[in-house]
């Protein structure tokens, strides 16, 4: 289907692709293995300015936004989930300074952001925070003109080799998520650390670990927006990035369908190619439609953020839950068409199964997604009533 991309459009869409061509599928499954990180990647996608594509270009980006975002991040994800999530959620740690940062620290942090020289991750999840973010208990302690931060944050993205984080802590801990803010921390300040390095299911080319901070001190100017607003900074920034999930999801499905139609088409059996088996056609058929569609809604949702709406957290939880689901139904089929050869580490369907799982749960899993849907849709009911 034609989704009347511009010239520009189409030219980054074909970069990521090449990229990923090059650089991506032929280490994806030595990356899966080792859990190494894919520091030669990241350095290719630094040098096309793809790191720069969601910042304005006063502070050094390419001035373009979630459409383009997603674009890229479809064709990152179609070759390898791990990779795709390490450039994913640098976008999720750089929200919270572009949508919240005042001009000074937009001023000192986008431009390295931007050229992909530090890394950013966002830390919100703690262990007995993880769907009920409201229950974090990292302390951030104003004295003089430092914040004292004293908390552990789990399972975060980019984890130590971010240079850059953005974390929400209770600065007043008798308000709840009312007393929670944002700040910005960087790699090396003292009484900041790494904790517990996870070994995950799939997306094993990211890392997940925990950041520990242990009467770490930060300047006061560090702030994101206002004492108070950490959770507001969290829920826009997260509104934001989802149809980033989304996208990634519409990647690693395509990217299984496109391996299980080149299978079928090539293994005989009854002396013919499978996907001659109605079984086989109609399994297909339904993982392209799905495929389209989730393409559709994540396209059309990037390029609604992008006209400037206002509130698009039910259409973006829309995009991450259709887009997601998507992908681990058509991932999961993918194996099916492939039969014992989908199984096998051999054939990429495999990992891309074990992938995309990740993303019913990350970003707010997607029961919580169908909360947001549900209760966003409720208010409608009643603000209708009313009015
Ligand atoms: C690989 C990985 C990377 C991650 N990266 C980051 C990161 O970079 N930064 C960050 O801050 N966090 C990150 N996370 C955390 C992630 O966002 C959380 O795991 C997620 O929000 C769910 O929280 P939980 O795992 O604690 O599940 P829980 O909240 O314990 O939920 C358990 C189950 O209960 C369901 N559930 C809970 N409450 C409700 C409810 N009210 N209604 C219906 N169902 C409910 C959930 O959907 C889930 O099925 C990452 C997690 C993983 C696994």
């Amino acid at each position: 289907m034609d989704y009347f991309l511009s010239e520009e459009q189409q030219m980054i869409k074909d970069l990521a692709r090449q990229i990923a061509d090059e650089k991506i599928i032929p280490i994806r499954a030595e990356l899966d293995e080792t859990e190494e990180f894919p520091a030669d990647v990241i350095d290719a996608l630094a040098k096309s300015d793809m790191f720069g594509l969601f910042v304005p270009e006063e502070y050094g980006g390419l001035g373009k936004g979630s459409f383009e975002l997603c674009l890229a991040v479809e064709e990152l994800s179609k070759a390898c989930l791990g990779i795709s999530t390490v450039y994913a959620a640098n976008a999720l740690g750089a929200y919270p300074i572009l949508l919240f940062g005042n001009d000074e620290q937009k001023k000192k942090y986008l431009p390295d952001i931007a050229s992909g020289k530090k890394l950013v991750a966002f830390g919100l999840t703690e262990a007995n925070a993880g769907s009920d973010a409201a229950g974090i208990q990292t302390t951030a302690t104003l004295d003089g003109n430092e914040y004292i931060l004293n908390g552990t944050k789990q399972w975060i993205t980019n984890g130590s080799h971010a240079g850059i984080y953005t974390i929400i802590a209770l600065t007043d801990k008798s308000k709840g998520a009312r007393g929670a803010s944002a700040f910005i921390v960087e790699k090396g300040t003292p009484g900041f650390t790494f904790g517990k390095k996870e070994n995950k299911m799939g997306i094993r080319a990211s890392t997940t670990c925990e950041l520990v901070f242990n009467d770490c001190r930060i300047p006061a100017h560090n702030i994101l927006s206002a004492e108070g607003r950490g959770f507001l900074v969290a829920m826009k920034t997260l509104d934001q990035s989802r149809v980033g999930v989304g996208s990634q999801g519409l990647g690693v499905a395509q990217g299984a369908l496109d391996e299980a139609i080149k299978f079928a088409s090539e293994r005989i059996q009854f002396g013919r190619p499978v996907i001659t088996f109605q079984a086989i056609q109609h399994m297909i058929a339904n993982m392209a439609t799905k495929t389209e569609a989730a393409r559709s809604l994540v396209y059309s949702v990037a390029r609604y953020i992008d006209s400037g709406a206002r509130d698009f957290s039910k259409v973006s939880a829309m995009a991450k839950v259709f887009a997601t689901d998507t992908a681990m139904e058509v991932t999961t089929d993918a194996v099916q068409v492939m039969g014992g050869s989908g199984y096998m580490k051999d054939y990429p369907v495999e990992k891309m199964m074990r992938d995309a799982k990740i993303l019913q749960i990350y970003e707010g899993t997607n029961q919580i997604q169908r909360n947001v849907i549900g209760q966003s849709i409720f208010k409608e009911v009643v603000k209708n009533k009313k009015g």
